[in-house]
């Protein structure tokens, strides 16, 4: 599955095993690194089919149909085109760009085996749920910026479903590679773990409060109406539309499994004992 061409007609016992081991390998190296397993060890070994192509460097593409996972060449083993390269070999910013690609396969595999199951009463993955309330109640109006220079100049846009479970899709994912991304940093001069050296702690929460004044956890959506699609390919959300800290709560718990006392203190840097609950939930959201 991880890399091999999409020749190979049917799955032999052969390839199960190498898509296994290349998982595996994936967890181990994420695991060595420190980096998040959490959401990797709930993926199946086989179900994301990586493949390899001429990008921009750090572009990546995930496409549901299919479960396919497009990354630059560079990403390969010896920019071969063949197998991913291990997680050791890759820059931080390679790292960032492909969590973010997993996050979104994440995602995707959670809404299949939710689609799968005709169980009567049959209860969403709670992330799922969370993810479907969340997208009723902030995506389905949210601010863009219709001129990315122009960061202040925002206006209001109701999303259809489809665009609105893509913005939070997108904005999820890029905190997703913004998390693995400092969480290298910080970790970079000791090797050890943030989770064990409260300093490194102490450094990332900072980072994620100025980030998250600043406004940078924001997503985009690719518009359906041809008329504004033909105006702009994607719409980007602006800062009023960020990420929320109860959303980034979530992420950080049920995703990438962060630690309850590191989460603890993140929330006491920004003052508040539990986040707010989204405001227009009631109602609105199942
Ligand atoms: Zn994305």
């Amino acid at each position: 599955m991880w890399g091999q061409p999409a020749a190979a007609v049917g799955t032999t016992q052969n390839e199960e095993r190498a898509a296994e081991q290349m998982w595996a390998r994936v967890i181990e190296d994420a695991q060595r690194l420190q980096l998040p397993t959490k959401f990797l060890k709930a993926l199946p070994p086989d179900f994301i089919h990586v493949e390899f192509d001429d990008l921009r460097t750090y572009a990546a593409e995930y496409h549901p149909a299919g479960h396919r996972m497009v990354l630059d060449r560079s990403l390969s083993f010896n920019a071969a085109g063949r197998i991913l390269k291990p997680l050791s070999k890759m820059t931080h910013k390679e790292l960032e760009v492909f969590y973010h690609e997993l996050f979104h396969a994440y995602l995707d595999y959670l809404t299949v085996i939710d689609a799968q199951s005709d169980e009567v009463g049959h209860r969403s993955d709670e992330l799922l749920h969370f993810a479907r309330g969340q997208q009723a109640c902030r995506y389905g109006e949210v601010q863009i910026t219709p001129i990315i220079q122009r960061q202040n100049e925002t206006e209001s846009r109701y999303l259809t479903q489809a665009e609105s479970w893509e913005a939070l899709n997108e904005t999820w994912a890029v905190f997703i590679g913004w998390a693995v991304w400092h969480q290298l940093e910080v970790q970079h001069k000791t090797k050890q773990s943030m989770f064990q050296e409260p300093r490194q702690a102490t450094h990332w929460i900072r980072r994620f409060k100025t980030a998250f004044e600043k406004g940078e956890f924001r997503g985009y959506y690719v518009p359906e109406d041809p008329d504004e699609r033909r105006l702009a390919r994607k719409r980007y959300l602006a800062q009023q539309s960020q990420l929320a800290l109860e959303e980034a709560v979530v992420l950080m718990k049920q995703v990438l499994g962060f630690q309850d006392d590191f989460i603890e203190r993140l929330l006491t840097a920004f003052g508040v004992a539990r986040t707010p609950l989204c405001s227009t939930t009631e109602g609105k959201a199942e």
